[in-house]
Order: C-alpha cells, then structure tokens, then sequence
C-alpha cells in the first residue's frame, strides 16, 4: 500500500488548480489540507463561507489517487447531499451519496462501485452511517484497505449547546472505535469553546490538531438599526439596497414567517416561507426554488440554513433577534460566500429584548443552564446596543482582536451618543414609586405615561399624578425612553416579568444606576437611511459591478446560457460557475480555449465541457 510520505503538496496544489480552477488557498487550508492528506486527525473551526470543503474533498482526491482508497463524508443534509454530489461530478471528481432518496437499485449500484473503489466522496447522513448494514460495507472496505478518511462535517451537531444537536452524531464514535487508524477530520462554523471541547470530548478527537480559523468576514456589512415598523424597514431596505438579489430574511415564529412572506409576495418579490411546520415536501420544494432560481427571498426560522451553499445570498436580515451571538454570527454568515459585497441586516427593539428574557425565565432548564443562556443573550444585547464598531465585538467575543473595521453601521455612521443617566434614574424611581403605592408592578407603557406627565385614564385610576416623579421625565420622547427601557433591561438594572403585562421590576444592579454610580450612554435614536442606489430591477449584482457595457452584454449571456446548462443537469447555476467566474469570463473577452485556462472558477473538466459553448456565447453579441 503506498504511504502517506509521497503525497506532496504540490500534488495538493495541482488539484486545487486542475479540479477547482482556483489559484491559491485561502486562510489555513494548505496547513489543514497536508496535514489531513498525510493521514492525520484534525478539528477544523471555520467559519461559514471559509472553504472547509476543500479541507476534505482535496485530501479525498491525493489520498485516493495515491490508492488510500475512499473518504466517507459524513452531513446530517439528506437534502443537500444531491447538489453536492453534482458539483463534485461537475468537477469530474467520482462522488455519490447514500440516503433515503435512493431506490433500493440505486444504493446496491453504489455500494458495487464502492466495493471496485470508484468512488471518491460517499456522503451518508449520521444516521445511516451507523446502521449495520453501512457498517458491514465500511467492514469490507477497510478490509481492503479501501478506507481512507473520514470527514465529519458540521460536527456541531454532536454538541447539546447549540440548537443543531442531533442525538444520532454521538454514535459517530463508532468510527474511531471499530476502524482505528483512519483518519478522521471534523468541521463546524461554530467556534464556541465549550462546542468546540464537547466535539472533542463527543468524537474522541483528543488527538486531532486544532485549527482555528480567523471569524471575520470582511465583506459582510453589519447593520442593527431599532424597530420601529418591522416590515416597512425590511420592505424598504430590500427595495433600495437588495432588489432582485437572493436573501433570507429570520422571523422566530412560523406565523410571523408566512405574515412576512405574504407581504413580500404581494409586493411582488419572490418571497417563500419556511418552517418546519411546513409539509416536507413543501420545504424542499421552496428550499430548492432558493437554491436554484435568482433573487428568491426566503423568509424562515432558524429551521433553514444549516448546509446552504449558495454562494451569492446578498443579504441576510433579522426581523427579531436571535438567542445569542453564536445564532447571530452563523445565520448571517450565511450571507455573501462568494466574498462579494452582503448585507447582515436586523432590526430590534424593546419587545425583543423582553420575549427572550422571557424564554430563559420560562424554560423548565435548570438554573445554572439558564444562567449561562442570560449571559449570553446579554453578550448580543450589547452588540444591539453598542455605539462603537459591530466586528470589533463580533469577533472580540470569538476571542479574536481587531481593529474598526470601516464596514458596519457604527463604522461608517458613528452614531450621536446622549447621556441618559439622569432618564435612567428617574425612569427607576418611578418604577419603584408606583409600586411602592400601588403594591404591585406596572408595564413600560404605564411607566413611561406616568414620567412623561401624561394623564391617563390608567394614571387617574391609580392616582399616579400625585406620584413625586409625575411629569418629571417630560422633557424626553417616547423614543428615547423607550432606548433608556432597553438599555437598563441589557444592563439587568431592570427586571420584566409577567406572561401577559410584562411589569417591570427593579434588580439589585438597579441601586448603582439609582445612585449614579453608573453612566448610562445611549444611542441617539435615528435610523439613517440606507444610501439610494438608482437601479434596475434584476441589476446584475456586485460581481458585474466593473464590467463595462460591452462585458454586460457578454455577462447577461453567459447568465441566460448558464441557466439552461444548470436546468439540465437539474443543478443550482452556481454549481456550473459562479458569478465571479462569469463576471470575469465576460471581462476577458476570450478568443480562445488558451484565454479560459487559469480563470478563477475553471479546472481542467469545466474547461474540456464547457469551454467551446462559453467562447460561443462570448461572440454571439459581437455581431
Ligand atoms: P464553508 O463550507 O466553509 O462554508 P465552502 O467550502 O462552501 O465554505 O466555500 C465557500 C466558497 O468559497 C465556495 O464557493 C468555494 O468554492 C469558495 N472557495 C473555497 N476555497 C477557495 C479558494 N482557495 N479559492 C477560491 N475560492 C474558494
Ligand atoms: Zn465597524
């Protein structure tokens, strides 16, 4: 059997350009990839849209043509398993799947190819991977000598801390277990400490190096602008920034998602919903709309995402905000994998801030867990709340040091700042006063009436007018009151509770506040208005962005040909060549076969299948 010594890294470098058509790599693949190909274990942190495929598909490919024999990837996306196969043919690299989606025919074709070692890639699902008939095949092949690696992708799932957790990924141990000495690879997005020592603890990687990727994603432009009318913000902020682009759009209730995607529809966006209260066969349809049309909007709680490659989602925006920075951080991220210019967009307010309270409060976890969940979501109200550059905090909680970034709301419209100090303190001694009178709590509204001397029937009915603090807040709007409620409940200088009224009650962090020990700074309260951009309906996007009129005109056909190529081989069009690709195809202006070769996007197969149909679709406009 050849050894691992003889695959060097210029064969790796040759498959990253003859395979992929890409150049270089990117971050700390070349590392993560010789170490892999040279049979080692690895966990791999990185975050959405870094590149971990290739981490596995090129060590795949070295230890396969070195007679290492079969990589099993393992991804709990039955759904996904399809087009990731297809782009992996597309590339002309020998891959197949194993799921329920397949005939019985079908499978037993497989697993013959399998047993001959035709296959390179063979996705399976957790679940399946650990059935004994599955196990028996892996018996066979390991054998032979025929099992070369095992990559277990968005090995998260093995984990309890985060919301993917999938009880089948704890079995994956088996693989360590009953096939010792083949290399194993996991890899997550997801760069918490404890996920990341749970998957170590879970998959028995004790041994694996560690890789830790950089979290930034400079061309995601973070904006977290306060809620006022939810779904005019989002409609306006489609229409002006992100018209006919792809995007998804995160609402935490299924009602609120068809509400949201019925607005969008009838507005006359592509807009479908998606929540696992929807049929299966519903979702993947909508699923695959997204995946394989232009410009759809997907509205959808956190029940979609996870595996989604598409690599040109504009815009990612949040109607309410998630339960933590690691939920925030992975569903935007989700936005602009193609390193083109994307948008993570969310809207906030006070309602947000109480529901989630609420949530933790409410849940039958225990004490200590429910603990850990407030100090995060406090983490993300800081975000919400924060003056100062979005990434700087982003990634500072990802443990990683930065610099302003010049690319977030804050960055690029550093927001006027007023002391709301004094607004806090009388905000709280009201609370406490009219309680104090009345012997039970009151909600924000009430509160805010009372501050702002407003006579209302409720303030009549309890006698609040004669309260020391009536009128006393009545030099400030509702407005700001509203960013001071937010502000002291983040700060958990200001309790909500109640299942109905939500009443607000003081904390012991109140006292400092009352005191004055504390400064409360908040941010001014205007929502700037995102920059017009005259543009057409369906504009071609960032990636033809410097293309001039002639290269449009090749690039609007490359578009039209790239789409009937994608229908036919039933694959999304990013899988056939990305707009990057197709962008830069058009600028070349190519004459020959020669002016493809060493196009980002084009390897040796994409070339040899498509490359006389794309010169042909470059002269079609020359006439
Ligand atoms: P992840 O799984 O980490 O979210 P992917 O593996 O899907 O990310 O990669 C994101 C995108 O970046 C893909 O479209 C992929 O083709 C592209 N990509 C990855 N590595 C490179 C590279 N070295 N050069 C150019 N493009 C790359
Ligand atoms: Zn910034």
């Amino acid at each position: 059997m050849p050894t691992s010594a003889v695959l060097h890294s210029p064969n790796i470098l040759s498959i990253l350009s003859e395979v992929f058509g890409y150049e270089s790599f990117r971050g700390p693949q070349q590392e993560i990839i010789e170490h892999v190909t040279a049979g080692q274990d690895a966990l791999v942190l990185m975050p959405t849209g870094g590149g971990k495929s290739l981490c596995y598909q090129i060590p795949a490919i070295a230890r396969q043509s070195a007679g290492l024999g079969i990589t099993i990837v393992v991804s709990p996306l039955i759904a996904l398993m399809h087009d990731q196969v297809g782009a992996l043919h597309e590339a002309g690299v020998s891959a197949a799947f194993l799921n329920s989606t397949l005939n019985p025919e079908e499978a037993q074709d497989i697993e013959q190819r399998l047993r001959r070692g035709e296959i390179t890639l063979l996705y399976a699902a957790p679940e399946r991977v650990t059935t004994p008939r599955f196990l028996a095949l892996l018996d066979a092949l390991y054998a032979q000598n025929l099992l070369s690696l095992f990559a277990i992708d968005e090995a998260h799932c093995v984990s309890q801390w985060g919301h993917d957790f999938r009880p089948d990924y704890r079995g994956l141990t088996i693989l360590h277990e009953r096939f010792p000495g083949t290399p194993r690879l996991a890899l997550t997005a997801t760069a918490d400490a404890l996920t990341r020592d749970d998957i170590v603890e879970r998959l028995q990687l004790e041994n694996a190096r560690l890789f830790i990727s950089s979290f930034d994603r400079p061309n995601i432009r973070y904006t977290i602008v306060e809620k006022k009318d939810a779904s005019a913000q989002l409609l306006r902020f489609i229409e002006r920034e992100h018209e006919g682009e792809a995007g998804v759009v995160y609402c935490q209730s299924r009602k609120r998602v068809e509400e949201v995607a019925e607005m969008l529809a009838q507005t006359g966006m592509d807009a479908l919903p998606y929540h696992a209260g929807l049929d299966a066969s519903v979702r993947q349809k909508n699923q695959n709309r997204f995946l394989r049309d232009e410009g759809v909007v997907m509205v959808a709680t956190i029940a979609f995402g996870m595996g989604i490659d598409k690599p040109d989602v504009r815009f990612v925006a949040h109607l309410d905000m998630p339960k933590n920075i690691e939920g925030y951080y992975q569903e935007t991220g989700r936005a602009g994998r193609d390193g083109l210019k994307a948008d993570a967009w969310m809207v906030y307010g006070l309602q947000d801030v109480v529901n989630q309270r609420r949530m933790i409060d409410e849940s039958p976890a225990e004490e200590n867990f429910k603990q850990l969940m407030r100090g995060k979501l406090d983490a993300l109200l800081a975000l919400a709340e924060a003056t100062d550059c979005r990434r700087v905090r982003l990634l500072s909680y990802f443990g990683e040091a930065s610099h302003p970034c010049g690319n977030c709301d804050n960055c690029l419209h550093p927001p006027a700042v007023w002391d709301g100090t004094d607004a806090a303190r009388k905000l709280l001694s009201t609370v406490f006063r009219a309680e104090q009178q009345s012997g039970f709590s009151f909600g924000s509204g009430h509160i805010m009436d009372i501050l702002r001397g407003k006579a209302t029937e409720k303030v009549s009915q309890y006698g609040h007018s004669q309260l020391t603090t009536f009128g006393i807040g009545a030099e400030f709007s509702e407005a700001q009151l509203r960013g001071v409620l937010r502000q002291l409940i983040a700060m958990g200088a200001l309790n909500v509770q109640g299942q109905v009224f939500n009443t607000l009650q003081l904390t012991e962090g109140s006292r400092a506040v009352l005191r004055g020990d504390v400064k409360v700074w908040l941010r001014e309260s205007v929502n700037h208005k995102p920059e017009k951009r005259s543009r057409k309906p369906h504009a071609p996007g960032p990636a033809a962005a410097n293309l001039n009129q002639d290269d449009l005109v090749r690039y609007i056909n490359l578009k039209a040909w790239r789409a009937e190529v994608a229908k036919e081989h039933n694959l999304p069009a990013y899988v056939i060549f990305h707009d990057a690709t197709l962008a830069m195809i058009a600028s070349a202006d190519p004459q020959s076969l020669e002016d493809l070769r060493g196009i980002s996007g084009i390897g040796v197969k994409k070339l040899e299948a498509y490359g006389q149909e794309v010169l042909k679709v470059c002269r079609v406009q020359l006439k």
